[in-house]
């Protein structure tokens, strides 16, 4: 993706977006170190290190990028070489933090710190900036990263077919008497394989630990009859996140777990058919959660149920009761609600785009329980 030139993906015109959002808010001055919010910007996948990488977007003048000497190359390569802004390359015995404080207009009373960066290096700003109120940036990126723009719903839409494609791999992985740790690492090596560049988490929730949203996989060994919740995600080589949940059964489940998935299927479907432009995500959430809970379930779906999604996995918006801010095209996230009674569980989850008159799935693969073997 470091192509050398900014891309439909990373367009030049964000730094110049950044710049009036960043005026809006009143800020002096943005200050992005590596994270999603310079990458959102620049398109620059930079190196999280000690030494500092920084886009110093001024609201007055000209945006700039300090990278340490060594990284240079790196900075050059990157769509972040072509935006037309000024690499300011630092040596080894440079302050760079002294460095950013001398091309700002000094006394700036207010600066936006990205919202990753490392404590240790707001602190260093502040001591290089001591008038200077930091605020988190967050808040001005936000406005622009929670629309995606058809590029980056392309993108996410290839991170949706990617995992799609480990969904439909599992049923060959599981297998009475592997642990979940194995069929997880076998998992994550098949991540990687259909397109990924990274794996970002493997759940496999065997038995009682489908019951648990957040299992880590054990050395449990999984048994016939035991329902496996899958849920798994990772980042693309375009930045851009996965993630996807299935359940599995090996062999014949439960009854009464098939009769609380009915519930679950229709509870999924209900909050996704509730997506459109002006629906609060408190109506999507509660869309899914009246069927649950009209079913008497209520009580074991005890998680909101989803979140946005972009070059985070975890994103705003938030589908959670208490967000009033209505849906808008363009906005991404996942529909993931959950039924968790014991001693098994499931949540069905896909990433869903807001359209113009409703929503556009990302994840295709059936959301009815798979059974294995
Ligand atoms: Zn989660
Ligand atoms: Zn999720
Ligand atoms: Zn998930």
């Amino acid at each position: 993706m470091e192509t050398g030139v900014t891309t439909e993906l990373y367009p030049r015109e964000r730094v110049g977006l950044v710049r009036e959002a960043a005026a809006k808010a009143g800020l002096g001055a943005v200050l992005l170190t590596p994270g999603p919010d310079l990458r959102y910007v620049t398109g620059y996948d930079a190196k999280e290190l000690e030494r500092l990488t920084c886009l110093v977007v001024p609201a007055e003048g000209e945006a700039f990028l300090v990278v340490p000497r060594l990284e240079l190359p790196a900075a050059q390569v990157s769509p972040a070489g072509s935006l037309g802004v000024e690499l300011v390359p630092w040596d080894e015995t440079d302050d760079p933090y002294a460095l950013v404080a001398r091309r700002l207009p000094s006394g700036l009373p207010k600066v936006g710190v990205a919202d990753r960066m490392w404590a240790v290096m707001a602190l260093r700003f502040r001591a290089a900036m001591p008038a200077a109120e930091q605020v988190a940036a967050g808040g001005v990126l936000r406005g622009l990263r929670i629309r995606k723009s058809a590029a980056e719903v392309a993108a996410l839409r290839e991170a949706g077919e990617a995992i799609d494609r480990v969904h439909r791999r599992v049923p060959g992985l599981l297998a009475a008497g592997r642990t979940e740790e194995e069929v997880a690492r076998d998992i994550a090596d098949a991540i990687v394989a259909e397109g990924h560049s990274r794996v970002d988490f493997v759940i496999v929730g065997s038995g009682p630990n489908g019951a648990n949203p957040h299992a880590e996989p054990t050395d449990r060994v999984i048994r016939a009859g035991e329902p496996v919740v899958v849920d798994i995600g990772g980042t693309m080589p375009s930045g851009y996140c996965s993630d996807s949940t299935r359940n599995y059964c090996v062999g014949e489940p439960p009854a009464e777990y098939l009769a609380y998935y009915a519930v679950l299927e229709e509870a999924q479907r209900a909050s996704c058919a509730a997506v459109r432009p002006g629906t609060t995500p408190e109506a999507v959430d509660a869309a899914g959660r009246d069927v649950i809970a009209a079913a008497g379930y209520g009580e074991h779906f005890f998680h909101r149920t989803g979140h946005g999604i972009g070059l985070e996995s975890h994103e705003d918006p938030y589908i959670v009761s208490g967000n009033l801010e209505p849906l808008e095209p363009g906005m991404a996230f996942s529909i993931e609600p959950g039924i968790y009674p014991g001693p098994h569980g499931a949540r069905i989850e896909d990433i869903v785009v807001c359209t113009e008159d409703g929503f556009d799935p990302l994840n295709v693969t059936g959301r009815g329980l798979v059974i294995v073997g």
